[in-house]
C-alpha cells in the first residue's frame, strides 16, 4: 500500500484527495488510524499529493501576541455554545461585514464543512463536535472565493487549518482569516458509530448531535436515551484520550505557538467565580494583527488571564495527548465483539465506577 505520508500518520485533512487531478488518492478511515492511499494504477506521478500534504512540510506557526479569557456578550449565543461562544461572535461579525465563513456542521450523518454567507447557517456551526470532521471539498471553494478577493473565515481543528494553509498558494491568503481550536485529539466517526450502535442507532438516523453543554459532557440527540447525572462511555473515553486516531498522539500542533490568526479553547484553570465558569469561559489567543482586529470588532467581554495557570491546565498547549496503555486493549475488545460500553469499562474501570457513584448520588438527590 503506497501512502502519501508515513503510515498511520494521516490527519485526515483531505488536501491530497482534493488536489489529485486523476482521483488516485483516497483516505482509508479506520477506527485506529487514517491513511491516504495512492492507487498506483491511476497515479500519473505528478507528486501534487506529496506537495500538498502537511505532514511533508513544517507549518508556519505564530507566537501569540496576547492571551485573554472571555465570552460573547449576547448571553443566548453564549448559552448555545460549548465554551464562551467566541466562535459564534466571530462568525456573526464576519458575515455582517460581507465575508464568507467555512466551518464544521453535522449534516446527513456526516461531520463535514459548510459555507455561510448569511446568518442562517450559524446554528449548524455552533458547538464542539468531538469527532474527526471531514473538510473534503472545501479547499478549492475557498481558493475560488479568495481569487474573487472575498474575505474568508475558516474555523477548524489546527490540523485542518494547517491543511488549508498548505493547500493554498501564499499569495492568495491575504484575505483569509483562520481560527484554530485547541484540540486534544479526535476519534474517527466510526468509533462514534460503534457507541451509537448499542442503541441501534447510526449517525444517519440523527438530525443533530451535541457533545457538551458548557460544563457537562454527553452525546445527546433526539432518539438517544439521555443519561442522568453521569458521563457516557463515549465522552469518558474521549476525555481520557482512549480511542483517538493514531496521528493525534504525535500532533505537531499541540503547542503554545499556533497556526491560526486566533486560537480558541476553554479557560481551564481560570480564577473567575465558578458561577461565571459554568456559563462558559473561553481561552483566546490573538496570534496575528488580523486576528486581533477581528476580535476588537466583536461584542465580547475580554479579561486578562493567568497564562501560567492556563498552560498548566490545558496540556494540549504543551504536548500531544499521551497514548493510554489500554488503547490497544480497547480496540482488541471491540474486535472480539465486546460492546462499546463494556470495552470502555474494562479499560477505564476507576473512571467508570466513579460515574456509577455519581449516577446513584443523582438518583438519591444528593447531587444535582
Ligand atoms: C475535537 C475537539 C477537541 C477539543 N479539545 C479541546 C481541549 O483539549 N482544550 C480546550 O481548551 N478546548 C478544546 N476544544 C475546543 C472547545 O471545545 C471549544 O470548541 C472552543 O473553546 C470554542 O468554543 P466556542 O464556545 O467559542 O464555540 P463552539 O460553539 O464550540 O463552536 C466551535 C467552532 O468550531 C467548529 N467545530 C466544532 N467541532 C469541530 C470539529 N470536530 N472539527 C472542526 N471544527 C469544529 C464549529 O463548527 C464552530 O465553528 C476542542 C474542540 C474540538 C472540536
Amino acid at each position: 500500500m503506497k501512502t502519501v505520508c508515513a503510515k498511520n500518520s494521516c490527519v485526515g485533512c483531505m488536501a491530497c484527495v482534493e488536489i489529485c487531478p486523476v482521483q488516485a488518492v483516497s483516505v482509508h478511515e479506520d477506527v485506529q488510524a487514517y491513511n491516504a492511499v495512492i492507487d498506483e494504477e491511476k497515479c500519473i506521478h505528478c507528486n501534487a499529493c506529496f506537495r500538498k500534504c502537511q505532514n511533508n512540510h513544517a507549518p508556519q506557526f505564530f507566537t501569540p501576541l496576547v492571551w485573554k479569557q472571555g465570552w460573547v456578550n449576547n448571553q443566548e449565543m453564549r448559552k448555545a455554545s460549548t465554551s464562551g461562544g467566541i466562535a459564534s461572535a466571530l462568525i456573526e461579525q464576519f458575515l455582517a461585514e460581507g465575508g464568507v465563513v467555512c466551518s464544521c456542521a453535522f449534516k446527513n450523518g456526516v461531520f463535514g464543512f459548510s459555507f455561510a454567507e448569511k446568518g442562517e447557517e450559524l446554528p449548524a456551526f455552533k458547538g464542539s463536535k468531538y469527532v474527526k470532521s471531514n473538510p473534503l471539498g472545501v479547499y478549492k471553494k475557498i481558493e475560488h472565493y479568495l481569487k474573487e478577493k472575498r474575505n474568508v473565515l475558516f474555523i477548524g481543528l489546527p490540523c485542518q487549518v494547517g491543511g488549508l494553509q498548505t493547500f493554498l498558494p501564499a499569495a492568495l491568503q491575504q484575505t483569509l482569516t483562520c481560527v484554530d481550536l485547541i484540540c486534544h485529539g479526535t476519534p474517527a466517526p466510526k468509533t462514534l458509530e460503534l457507541f451509537l450502535s448499542q442503541q441501534q442507532k447510526s449517525l444517519n438516523d440523527l438530525n443533530d448531535v451535541a457533545f457538551r453543554n458548557s460544563h457537562s459532557y454527553n452525546v445527546s440527540a433526539k432518539g438517544l436515551k439521555p443519561l442522568k447525572g453521569e458521563t457516557d462511555k463515549y465522552s469518558l473515553g474521549f476525555l481520557s484520550g482512549l480511542f483517538f486516531t493514531e496521528n493525534c498522539y504525535a500532533c505537531k500542533y499541540a503547542q503554545t505557538n499556533r497556526v491560526g490568526d486566533i486560537t480558541l479553547g476553554d479557560s481551564w484553570g481560570s480564577s473567575l467565580e465558578k458561577q461565571e465558569q459554568r456559563k462558559g469561559v473561553s481561552l483566546i489567543a490573538c496570534n496575528t494583527e488580523r486576528g486581533k482586529e477581528l476580535l476588537s470588532r466583536c461584542d465580547l467581554t475580554l479579561l486578562d488571564v493567568d497564562l501560567e495557570s492556563a498552560l498548566e491546565h490545558n496540556g494540549q498547549l504543551n504536548h500531544p495527548s499521551q497514548k493510554p496503555k489500554n488503547r490497544e486493549k480497547f480496540f482488541a475488545l471491540i474486535a472480539k465483539g465486546k460492546s462499546f460500553d463494556r470495552a470502555v469499562f474494562l479499560c477505564l474501570p476507576k473512571k467508570c465506577l466513579k460515574q456509577k457513584l455519581k449516577r446513584v448520588a443523582f438518583a438519591l438527590g444528593i447531587k444535582k
